[in-house]
């Protein structure tokens, strides 16, 4: 049975509502798949109904993808099974958006002071379309002609001046314990991807540390290489194994359910129990 256990809704940055990701997951023969967006549950809560109500859809875990700083690097931690009405965990949840959006007004801010034509008053009535996928800062700068699209926005605008620093998003243990007060499981998302510059063992032990339960090891941002040695450490260290696509819908273009998984390639423990 084939398995994607990390995708965005528009709740967050993907294009696709609740319903398409269900028809999507479907269609594309998975069998077991997660939401996972940023800082929200919302996606996962309405896909959750979905298919509780859809006869034979495809088994669903509900997740959140936690925002986390560490040294000044952004961290990607995954929460598989939280209680979603535990209020410590949604409190961190809340805080985190309410920095994203700093994130979006300030970059505005400093675009204006590095001399870009930023109208800061039509940022603050804009309406933003999740259909499009991205944030209300990215589709802002597109529809006023200052950004071409996501890539651009990061090559060119997002650099040194304008880039704010990074928010005081929580530390990764934080959010584990946040996770695990809610009853979920924490995993390190994408370690690949986040740390491209250190050892991955070294970086893995790090988090073990921090009390995460298990990695992503199969993830587009993972040679067959780096998937290989996180599955080894994860063996090594008895923690759990876990893969998706962070496929966006058609934002960013990383398709679902690749890389291509299934379940025997995982090691679910206490996720893979329906
Ligand atoms: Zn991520
Ligand atoms: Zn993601």
């Amino acid at each position: 049975m084939r398995a994607d256990l990390h995708i965005h809704t528009v709740a967050s940055d993907g294009t696709w509502t609740p319903e398409e990701v269900v028809a999507r997951v479907h269609a594309a023969g998975i069998g077991l798949f997660a939401v996972a967006d940023h800082d929200t549950l919302e996606g996962a809560l309405a896909v959750a109904d979905i298919v509780r109500r859809t006869p034979g859809a495809p088994s669903f875990l509900p997740a959140v993808e936690i925002s986390t700083a560490l040294n000044g690097a952004l961290v990607h931690i995954l929460g598989y099974r939280v209680h979603p009405d535990h209020p410590s965990l949604n409190d961190l949840l809340r805080a985190n958006r309410a920095r994203l959006e700093w994130v979006n007004e300030e970059t505005l801010r400093r675009m204006v002071q590095a001399g870009y034509p930023v109208d800061l008053e039509a940022y603050a009535v804009y309406e933003n379309d999740p259909r499009r996928g991205g944030w209300k800062g990215l589709n802002f700068l597109i529809d006023s002609g200052l950004c071409r699209d996501v890539r651009d926005f990061f090559e060119r605008i997002f650099v040194d001046p304008v880039r704010p620093p990074m928010p005081d998003f929580p530390h990764p243990a934080e959010a584990v314990a946040r996770i695990r007060e809610a009853g979920g499981v924490p995993i390190l998302a994408h370690p690949g991807g986040s740390f491209r510059h250190r050892p991955i063992e070294e970086v893995l032990e790090t988090f073990v540390e921090f009390g995460i339960a298990g990695v992503e090891c199969y993830t587009p941002y993972h040679s067959p290489e780096t998937t290989a040695r996180c599955r080894a450490f994860c063996v090594r260290h008895n923690l759990l194994v876990t893969g998706g696509s962070d496929c966006h819908g058609e934002f960013v273009g990383r398709p679902l359910g690749v890389p291509l998984v299934t379940v025997d390639d995982l090691r679910l423990g206490p996720l893979g129990a329906d």
